[in-house]
């Protein structure tokens, strides 16, 4: 019964209660086992601080179901310690609130409900979400060999990333660069002609890739005999889920319902576009979804909304030949990347854009025959109102949460819809947990996946803790910009003392041969423990080359670990190889520097 008990007492989790001024204090002894049957106050572990040892005792009596520390593991107040079936408790027990990832002050815990009708489907592990956390939780869970449904409302699996996000967007952008660097040919030698563009047959390929990739996840969930029940659910209670069947693509509901008994719960439902009230609603104004739909090419669009998914999708659509202008309403592109990366992809970029607007924002749109007519005002305000065949709103994306009926399972979800959890991915009732874009940002696919399989094996008992060093962010445009772990506006914000170096790319022998040696690449070191502790990249496949300094941040390299590994010349990936050199002043492919 590697997760069972589904429907049996509630499970809680217990957790270090305020044991005065001790903080990351060190288990000395563990004093109970799973399967053990306690009463309220038996020790449960023994931690010491240099100033005295203490036991922690158990809030309430149970059977100890799984222990989630051992010898040597530092807890402070609120660590987990033990998963608990308490005895006499229901599932209208009131849960204690989770510490959210980054959030500021939990949720209030609501009420939890409860179901008193049947069930169609009994399962160990419910995933609500197929999108890249979901099918990865799922596909984890299955595989540690617990019974597995995965409920998703859309035909296909992959959620966001697959279908309308991370991958049509860079079948997108593929075929933008290609296009572009046949054109900047002419200047080597070799013209082609101007591009004939076949709309259909591009969308077509665009919808081939997706399919490629979707089609293989549903041939892996049947491999790993994981049930895919397709509708929109909705919590019952806590170990009740309702799934209100859908056909077709998705959209529609067939009327026909199935309630799902679980005893743990994934929660990977996602995000979806912010929509700005004022904005018409009209066919030429699009979200992400919309523009990859790509149903035709406008002549000028407006992109709302600086950020990579509205920069990426200018990108794709000023190389088909649209004319683009930019409004954001903060100074700067791109927020979240040093000023320095960002410089180089505007100077790039400048023949891109008609115009780009900081500090500046819509005030009005109307819908007109010959076009979509915008009022803006604030700094960079063009004086007259300017008209557009589209808009593309890409102001930010907005967590599922509130559409879930969690309330009904307990569970705590913010105003503005995020589920907190803990290290293990547990929200504020101990068999839930949450993952991906709906606990917080950054919302990007690999931090889901990975949070889902930290999630998966938590739920099988497993002690694994989501506890990365860093997260890359990639913006895949022209030139694309990668950065990871601290950058240096972090590092002035926490007062960390850093060094760093910038290789350029014009010392790089591959760089100047592709004919694109505008980039550069940074490295960091926290100056105390000499260690790796931020990097970034800008230039031609910067969100592949960004990987090895990834790497460096999580094994804490220090500059020579990096410089002395050997790197194949002539390649892009050497100029993080020379970046650490230069940091300790022996870089040989640069002018002679100042040692260390
Ligand atoms: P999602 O992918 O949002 O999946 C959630 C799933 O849950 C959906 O399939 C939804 O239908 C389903 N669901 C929600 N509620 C219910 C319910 N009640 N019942 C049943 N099913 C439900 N990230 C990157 O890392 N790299 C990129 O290059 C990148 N590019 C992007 C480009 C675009 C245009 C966009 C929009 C996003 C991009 N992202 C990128 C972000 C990435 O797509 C998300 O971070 C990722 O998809 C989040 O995964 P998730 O599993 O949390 O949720």
């Amino acid at each position: 019964d590697a997760g069972g008990g589904y429907g049996g007492g509630s499970l809680e989790e217990v957790r270090v209660p305020d044991i005065g001024d001790f903080s990351d204090v060190p288990i000395i002894e563990v004093l109970v086992r799973a399967g053990d049957t306690i009463r309220a106050e038996d020790p449960l572990i023994t931690v010491e601080s240099d100033k005295a040892s203490m036991d922690v005792p158990a809030p309430k009596a149970g059977k100890v179901r799984d222990v989630l520390v051992s010898v040597g593991d530092k807890v402070s107040k609120g660590s987990a310690i033990l998963m608990l079936e308490a005895e006499g408790t229901s599932h209208a027990s009131q849960p204690a609130p989770a510490q959210g990832a980054g959030e500021k002050a939990a949720a209030p815990a609501p009420q939890a409900a409860t179901h008193s009708g049947g069930a169609d489907i009994e399962c160990e592990v419910l995933v609500l979400g197929a999108g890249p956390g979901g099918y990865s939780a799922a596909f984890r869970s299955a595989d540690l060999g617990m019974k597995t449904v995965l409920v998703e409302r859309y035909a296909t699996l992959g959620g966001v990333c697959l279908n309308v996000g991370c991958i049509p967007s860079k079948a997108l952008l593929h075929v933008a660069a290609v296009t572009d660097s046949a054109n900047d040919m002419a200047e080597h030698g070799i013209a082609f002609g101007k591009p004939k563009i076949d709309l259909d047959k591009l969308r077509g390929w665009k919808e081939k890739v997706v399919g490629k990739l979707t089609g293989g996840l549903a041939g892996m969930a049947k491999a790993r005999k994981v049930d895919v029940v397709r509708g929109v659910g909705t919590f019952l209670d806590p170990h009740h889920l309702e799934v209100a069947l859908t056909t077709g693509d998705g959209k529609e509901q067939s009327g026909d319902k199935q309630v799902i008994k679980f005893g743990k719960c994934i929660i990977a439902a996602g995000s979806q576009s912010v929509k700005l009230p004022f904005i018409p609603d009209d066919p030429r104004v699009v979200d992400s979804t919309g523009a990859l739909e790509l149903t035709n090419i406008p002549k000028r669009m407006l992109v709302i909304g600086g950020g990579i998914i509205g920069l990426e999708m200018a990108t794709v659509y000023s190389s088909l030949g649209t004319r683009i202008d930019v409004v954001e309403m903060l100074d700067g592109l791109m927020t979240g990347a040093d000023r320095d990366l960002v410089k180089v992809w505007e100077k790039v970029n400048k023949p891109r854009f008609e115009s780009v607007m900081l500090k500046t924002r819509t005030t009005e749109v109307k819908a007109q025959k010959n076009g979509l007519k915008v009022s803006f005002e604030g700094d960079n305000a063009p004086a007259e109102p300017q008209t557009y065949d589209m808009i593309l709103q890409s102001v930010g994306r907005t967590p599922n949460g509130k559409k879930l009926g969690a309330e009904n399972a307990g569970v705590a979800v913010d105003e503005r819809g995020f589920i907190a959890t803990d290290k293990q991915m547990r929200t504020n009732v101990g068999h839930i947990f949450a993952i991906g874009d709906i606990i917080g940002q950054p919302m990007l696919a690999h931090k889901a996946v990975h949070e889902a399989h930290v999630a998966a094996e938590a739920a099988a008992g497993q002690k694994s803790f989501f506890d990365a060093r860093q997260i890359p962010s990639v913006a895949y445009t022209d030139p694309e910009v990668a950065w990871a772990g601290k950058t240096e506006e972090q590092c002035k914000a926490e007062g960390i003392k850093y060094g760093k170096a910038v290789f350029p790319w014009a010392a790089s022998g591959r760089a100047i041969a592709n004919g694109r040696d505008e980039g550069f690449t940074k490295v960091i070191f926290d100056e105390q423990t000499h260690r790796i502790i931020g990097g970034a990249i800008v230039g031609t496949q910067a969100g592949d080359l960004i990987s090895e300094l990834c790497l460096a941040i999580e094994m804490g390299c220090d500059p020579t670990d990096i410089g002395k590994t050997i790197h194949p010349h002539p390649t892009l990936g050497e100029s993080v190889g020379m970046a650490a050199e230069m940091f300790e002043g022996v870089c040989t492919d640069l002018p002679p520097q100042k040692k260390r």
